[in-house]
């Protein structure tokens, strides 16, 4: 039998072609967002690797981060920052979705998933998240919650301070400028329980390390979990 939505599929895609956030190739067939060999060799972040420890190390002042992960390595001009790009400045909302259902599930095929009962992602100032129209955080907490099953939530946090960008600025600087930034709003939502705390991308750490600050106190575990790592 003729497979007629796929003749239909390939039609629409002369029509208006569509491309891959990460190579900017046409997407063919049933190819949404990411382009299938991007999605096979999108570069994850080795466990036990250089950057993989340093992710690791930034957190080790915190007794309540019992493990900080990051899904792939952020490489200056690499496909990593075009898709970050993409879901920052384009409005691809759907890519950072599709990271955390591609994370969710790779984490679940290698029962690595940690056993947390809420998903919370780091919060934009409101003016930030006006101008954007939306928080990119969200959009990974949900796709990580969609394939993992646990909850998330994008209002336990609040961002209290509009920060100018952290580019440019120095390990110490980022840190000084992210200091007392974030507030909680939902203490009972997370008191006393097992939380993944998610973000974009991790650098110096300085943000996560500020959300991890404000929730001191709450008799939280903690894991971090970021959609890329650079080397620092
Ligand atoms: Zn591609």
């Amino acid at each position: 039998m003729i497979n007629l939505s796929r003749y239909w599929l390939d039609f629409v895609d002369l029509l208006f072609p569509r491309c891959c956030e990460a190579c900017h190739k046409a997407l063919v067939g049933t190819e949404e967002i990411i382009c299938t060999s991007c999605r096979i060799t999108l570069p994850r972040l080795a466990s036990d690797s250089v950057v993989d420890l340093s992710v690791k190390n930034k957190f080790m002042i915190h007794p309540e981060v019992q493990g900080a992960f990051s899904y792939l390595i952020f490489t200056k001009k690499g496909k990593v920052q075009e898709l970050l790009y993409a879901l920052k400045y384009k409005g691809s909302q759907d890519v950072g979705k599709l990271l955390g259902n591609m994370y969710g599930q790779e984490l679940k095929d290698q029962n690595l998933v940690p056993t947390a009962d809420l998903i919370i992602s780091v919060p934009l100032h409101p003016r930030r998240q006006k101008e954007r129209g939306y928080n990119q955080s969200d959009a990974f907490a949900e796709g990580l919650s969609e394939a993992t099953g646990i909850l998330w939530s994008g209002t336990v946090l609040a961002r209290m301070r509009y920060t100018k960008t952290q580019t440019g600025k120095s390990r110490s600087e980022r840190y000084e400028n992210m200091s007392g930034v974030f507030r909680i709003n939902k203490r009972e939502a997370i008191a006393g329980k097992r939380i993944i705390l998610v973000d974009d991308v991790l650098t110096t750490g300085a943000t996560l390390d500020a959300c991890v600050e404000a929730m001191k106190g709450l008799d939280c575990t903690i894991y971090i979990m970021t959609i890329a790592a650079a080397q620092t």
